[in-house]
């Protein structure tokens, strides 16, 4: 069998740091480092326009997947919400949104478990007169949300109405109204919520509190009361 003509193989000739590519009928050398094979490049293109899973109403229990674990708690911040909060964000996530802020808090067995010394903690950082409220993120809270219920009473039980609770969530307000009685409670003991899934396509950093357009900052006790959605009062943008 005739040898084969090293200039005749298929796929890419590599010389030294430099490989032959074919573009447009042309031949150049292009450095290896920067090479990157179609198939890499379709699967980004993919993955780009993967979208977020949309469940169907009640496909998702939380106790089916919640290991009641937290990913962090952050005391005293600016960012999650109005005023100086205490965050916590829980473990486990199912939408699988491209582009997510927190990769690893998608994971439901990621960090540590919530415990009764955190709670304490929690509610000891919460009870700084200059705390405006707790905010629960994630992850995902409504898929937590025995945590999350357990928390949010006992800060009902120490502090009444005087701490609002914020609450960010994948769901959007319609498809909440559709779920399972513990998200339905959850909802109904929150003052706000942040809703939908983060849309890389409609990506807005100059959002107040939101990465994406489609999100909502919603008055959940306002909403409950009008049977619709209504918006935050003091939205700005
Ligand atoms: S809903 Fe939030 S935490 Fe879940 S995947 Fe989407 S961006 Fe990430």
């Amino acid at each position: 069998m005739p040898e084969k003509d090293k200039n005749s193989q298929e796929g890419p000739d590599v010389r030294g740091n430099l490989i032959k590519v074919n573009v447009g009928g042309d031949t150049i050398f292009v450095d290896s480092n920067q090479y990157k094979p179609q198939v890499e490049h379709a699967k980004k293109l993919k993955q780009q326009h993967r979208k977020p899973k949309n469940p169907k109403p009640q496909e998702w229990i939380s106790e089916e997947y919640s290991k009641h674990k937290i990913a962090d708690y952050k005391p005293f911040n600016f960012v999650d919400g109005e005023g100086v909060r205490c965050s916590l964000y829980v473990s486990g996530c199912l939408f699988d949104c491209p582009g997510c802020y927190n990769l690893a808090a998608q994971n439901f067995n990621y960090g540590r478990p919530y415990t009764q010394e955190l709670e304490d903690k929690i509610i000891e950082d919460m009870s700084q007169s200059y705390v405006q409220g707790l905010t629960l993120l994630g992850g995902e809270p409504f898929l937590n949300t025995w945590v999350c219920l357990k928390l949010i009473n006992r800060v009902r039980k120490e502090f009444g109405h005087t701490k609002d609770i914020w609450s960010w969530s994948g769901y959007t307000w319609d498809e909440l109204q559709k779920e399972t009685p513990d998200k339905k409670e959850m909802l109904s003991k929150i003052d706000i919520l942040v809703d939908g899934r983060f849309m890389d396509d409609l990506k807005d950093l100059t959002l107040q509190f939101r990465g994406s357009s489609n999100q909502r900052i919603i008055d959940v006790q306002k909403s409950l009361k009008a049977k619709k959605v209504v918006i935050w009062d003091k939205l700005v943008r």
